[in-house]
């Protein structure tokens, strides 16, 4: 890394006598996210998960987050709009997404939480693997290193979610992230395809494999030589539920429209979160965590969650 190293050493000598606290060009802290797409929480309960459950251990945890804002909630309960509210902290009337087509995106006014990252943090490393590609392919923007792993039928994205964490692991063995966002989708696809139900073996089988895929980037990331004193926060959401083997049109559903949020790490507060949550306050809560100061021009519709 000796690019950042060079970086750092010119911000440090620019940055002599100039007001302190906005020289720095790497937060002290850091920031993992996944995302498990179409995960109910319900399910999420019923599947044996020893990954997540180390984080909500070590953690809060939300069981009421909404995916749908009380100021805004006209978009349809699907991916499109889903991500994009969980990625850029703005509801749907902001993002401009209602549904699969992406159209009427807004993305350059309500840009992917990691361009806030980097008005802050110039030099700060961010890194996104997903295998739903249209997240990368509209919503992505900013990623040091970004990846899309094309796949099809829970069968193909079993596969892929299986070689995203592979390759998360390893990008947090041997390169230095400060935010990274990580994505899987078979636990979306069996539902559509078995159901999305607690009582669906496979659906919870689904959600149990990428337990494992989150362990082993857990174990990535717990290996990490300076793993304490970079203070990493991890944050677990979804962008949806559902119900038989869909998920659209879930206003009035709570099994559709209201999830979980975990927020895990050393700066983590510990135990159930009984305030209300919204999926736009999960980028929020890792932009306040990595020291990011929030301009309201931004018009972010979230707020911070779960921290000490
Ligand atoms: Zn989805």
């Amino acid at each position: 890394m000796r690019f950042f190293c060079h970086l750092t050493f010119i911000a440090s000598v620019v940055c002599l006598g100039a007001v302190s606290g906005f020289c720095e060009q790497t937060p002290e802290r850091r920031v993992l996210v996944i995302g498990i797409d179409g995960c109910r929480r319900d399910a999420l309960q019923a599947a044996k998960t020893p990954a997540l459950d180390s984080l909500v251990a070590d953690g809060a945890m939300s069981e009421s987050t909404q995916i749908l804002g009380k100021r805004y909630r006209f978009n349809n309960t699907v991916s499109g709009p889903g991500w994009s509210s969980f990625l850029t902290g703005v509801w749907a009337d902001k993002h401009g997404v209602h549904d699969n087509s992406f159209k009427g995106k807004n993305y350059v006014d309500f840009p992917h939480f990691f361009a806030r990252i980097k008005q802050r943090f110039p030099a700060a490393r961010t890194v996104s693997l997903v295998d739903w590609e249209p997240i990368d392919t509209h919503i992505v923007s900013h990623a040091d290193v970004h990846k899309v792993y094309p796949a099809e039928g829970a069968d193909g994205y079993t596969e892929q979610d299986a070689v995203i964490a592979r390759d998360a692991a390893e990008i947090l063995a041997s390169d230095d992230p400060h935010a990274m966002m990580v994505y899987f989708g078979a636990v979306d696809e069996t539902g559509h395809r078995d159901g999305f139900h607690p009582s669906v073996a496979s659906y919870l089988s689904a959600i149990e494999t990428v337990d494992s895929n989150v362990q082993k980037v857990l174990a990535a990331l717990r290996s990490r030589p300076n793993y304490k004193s970079e203070h990493w926060l991890v944050l677990v959401s979804t962008d949806h539920g559902g119900r038989g083997t869909s998920h659209g049109g879930g206003h009035d559903l709570p099994e559709i429209n209201t999830t979980f949020l975990i927020v895990s790490g050393s700066d983590a507060a510990k135990g159930p979160i009984e305030s209300p949550t919204e999926l736009v306050d999960l980028p929020m809560t890792a932009l306040v965590h990595l020291g990011v100061t929030i301009d309201p021009n931004w018009k972010l519709d979230g707020k911070p969650v779960g921290l000490r």
